[in-house]
């Protein structure tokens, strides 16, 4: 994929442009976003070209693979900085594909701190730019540094009286929300990007009872949803709060088609129910068309149209550090910039919008537990919220998805194939987890299991050629071909770190760390439950015996959505530990915890709680400002 930024123009910004990166590079800039001081389009070229620029290729590593660049030389100045080919998400890269070049060409040096939020895409830019230099026989000491240009802005807010805090899909929705209320709305976001989650994610949302269901026929309703929601357990520990479970299956049908009729997301063929994630009771799941990070790209859109009205703004690159009160009730917020500036601005209203924790290592309830949320989940909105006397709910237990591939550390971009036929899951106990046939219990199973750890075992019988022993956790990364991900497996094999190959079962167990008696029972014992066509251990019907050379693959739960949060009434009202509401404070999204609202169990119901929860406290709070 080539990609240069003077491809991007606002009006040929198509949603599938925008997903596969074609035209994605300004695709922010040109949405007025992305938080790059200079206003050129053709953010990569050079100020001056003089006849004698020789050009050089380099590369650097970007979160999504390799980043080439083309830097034009002129003795030892930078003249020019292109980014020639990149994979990286596009609403989260774009501020570093465009502001890292110009930055570069315009200090004359390296030393640029990487933009918030992108960093990982920021070093690979300056890797790949340092690699062309070094082509030409320079380094970084052979430049005339020119200045230190942070690119950051310190940019004030439209007077308002909502303030919402978070770019993710709950502030999104509340800022579109509050200015359709007629409220003026100033928005602030941490990172030099909006989109948070909801721009990488698969786009799964759900709601009951909406204009798309009714078109199909299906007769859905709140209450269904609800029993949905809460069915099988009276326990208080999955339902701790069945009224905030309550409205959120009430209001999101008409949050869905407030999305659908009023922001005009585009939901593709309109089809509810999707695979795995299909509620059994009704298809109340939609898919939004090229993932989440297109529904964001319409309320940006409603949000644009209120900043050219004056009545909205959107600040990037500033974090809400304190939320500021006058007698208990919300009366503004401080915010500190990028570059460290800090000052305070007046609202009667804030709505929290901060998301999860998820790629906070710190927060993880579990052990050994990874991530495949972006840095946006952070989980500063904790802090935020304790210090203005919210009640937190703490993370409990929920466990996050199974079968991440920890060959990386606590960022997960590989996952063991949960339904590759006849694999067996084995704990450091030796002993098999669950039924390998039904992946929606894996999440349990590796819940419980010793250090959170569960192997997934196969022989050469299942390695058939088509198949894929690993597969992505993200969605917008596309997915692995099955060669792709057999050759990931061979090189994660010759490693030996989380994936081990022998020819006996006590081999294997001894590589990988699991008691080497009992697994060569269990292999032994479910190959002859192969043969008899009968598991009696956990009912597998799927049974496919283990033979030739055994594989391993050592796997960890990771989290993409939180459990405990802020605490909140059927408002979306901050509540305080007495479990009185703080005038104008307002929450919602992962910032609440899935569990409060929702159960957790759902899919669906990540994007479903912030969209929801966005739109009530941007009801409830243009409500409270009059
Ligand atoms: C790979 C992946 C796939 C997913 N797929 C699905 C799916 O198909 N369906 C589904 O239902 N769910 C899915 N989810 C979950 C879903 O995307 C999230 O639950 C949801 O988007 C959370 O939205 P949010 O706005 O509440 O939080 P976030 O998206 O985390 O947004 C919070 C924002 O607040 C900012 N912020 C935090 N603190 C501050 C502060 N103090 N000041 C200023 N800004 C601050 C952050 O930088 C961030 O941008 C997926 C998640 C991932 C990671």
């Amino acid at each position: 994929m080539e990609t240069t930024v003077e491809t991007a123009r606002t009006g040929s910004l198509t949603r599938r442009g925008f997903l596969t990166g074609a035209v994605a590079v300004s695709a922010a800039s040109a949405l007025g976003f992305a938080g790059c001081a200079p206003g050129a389009t053709s953010a990569t070229s050079a100020e001056s070209s003089p006849a004698d620029v020789r050009t050089y290729t380099g590369s650097g590593a970007g979160r999504m693979g390799d980043i080439m660049v083309k830097v034009g030389i002129a003795d030892n100045v930078i003249a020019s900085v292109e980014v020639i080919k990149q994979h990286e998400t596009p609403m989260i890269a774009n501020s570093a594909l465009s502001r890292i070049p110009q930055l570069v060409v315009r200090n004359q040096s390296l030393d640029i701190d990487a933009v918030t939020g992108a960093t990982i895409t920021s070093f690979g830019l300056k890797e790949a730019i340092g690699n062309a230099l070094s082509q030409a026989g320079l380094s970084e000491k052979d430049l005339a540094k020119t200045g230190k240009d942070d690119g950051i802005k310190v940019e004030e807010p439209v007077e308002a009286d909502i303030a919402v805090v978070g770019g993710g899909l709950t502030g999104l929705v509340a800022a579109a929300r509050a200015l359709q209320n007629g409220k003026r709305v100033a928005l602030f976001e941490e990172t030099a990007h909006l989109g948070g989650s909801s721009c990488v994610s698969d786009g799964w949302i759900t709601g009951a009872d909406t204009i798309m269901e009714r078109a199909e026929g299906i007769e859905d309703s709140a209450d269904q949803f609800y029993a949905f929601l809460t069915q099988g357990s009276e326990d208080p520990a999955i339902v701790p709060y069945p009224e905030i479970t309550r409205t959120y299956a009430e209001t999101s049908g008409p949050l869905m088609d407030w999305l659908d009729t009023y922001v005009n997301v585009d939901f593709g063929e309109r089809k509810g129910g999707y695979g795995l994630y299909t509620p059994p009771d009704q298809p109340r799941i939609y898919g939004v068309n090229n993932g989440g990070g297109s529904m964001d790209m319409a309320l940006i859109e409603l949000i644009q149209s209120g900043i050219r009205e004056g009545n909205a703004s959107v600040v990037l690159e500033a974090r809400a550090t304190n939320i500021l009160k006058d007698d208990g009730a919300v009366s503004g917020l401080e915010i500190t910039y990028a570059d460290g500036t800090v000052k305070e601005f007046p609202f009667k209203a804030v709505i929290m919008g901060t998301g999860g924790y998820s790629h906070n290592q710190d927060m993880m309830p579990y052990a050994n537990c990874g991530t495949c949320s972006p840095s946006t989940a952070s989980g500063h909105g904790w802090e935020l919220a304790e210090n203005a006397g919210a009640c937190m709910l703490p993370p409990s237990i929920y466990a996050p998805y199974a079968g991440g591939i920890p060959n990386a550390g606590f960022e997960m971009r590989y996952q063991a194939n949960l339904k590759f036929p006849g694999a067996i899951w084995v704990g450091l106990e030796g002993t098999r987890m669950a039924n390998e046939d039904v992946p929606l219990l894996a999440k349990g199973a590796w819940g419980k299991a010793s250090d959170n750890v569960g192997y997934v075992v196969f022989s050469d019988a299942q390695r058939v050629d088509g198949l894929r022993p690993i597969v992505l956790t993200s969605y917008l990364e596309g997915e692995l071909t099955p060669w792709q991900s057999a050759e990931l497996l061979d090189s994660l094999v010759d490693e030996g770190k989380v994936a081990w190959k022998a020819d006996s079962a006590v081999e294997l167990a001894r590589a990988a760390g699991i008691d080497e008696a009992a697994f060569a029972q269990t292999i032994e014992t479910y190959n002859g439950y192969c043969d008899a066509g009968n598991d009696a251990d956990f009912g597998r019907t799927g049974l496919q015996k283990l033979e030739g050379a055994l594989y391993a693959l050592k796997t960890v739960p990771y989290q993409l959505q939180c459990t405990g949060g802020i605490r909140v009434n059927a408002d979306a009202n901050v509540l305080d530990a007495s479990e009185q509401p703080i005038p104008g404070l307002y929450a919602g999204g992962e910032a609440i915890g899935m569990r409060q609202s929702s159960a957790g169990g759902q899919g669906g119901c990540g994007l479903g709680n912030a969209a929801t929860w966005g739109y009530i406290a941007a009801d409830s709070a243009s409500a409270y400002v009059g």
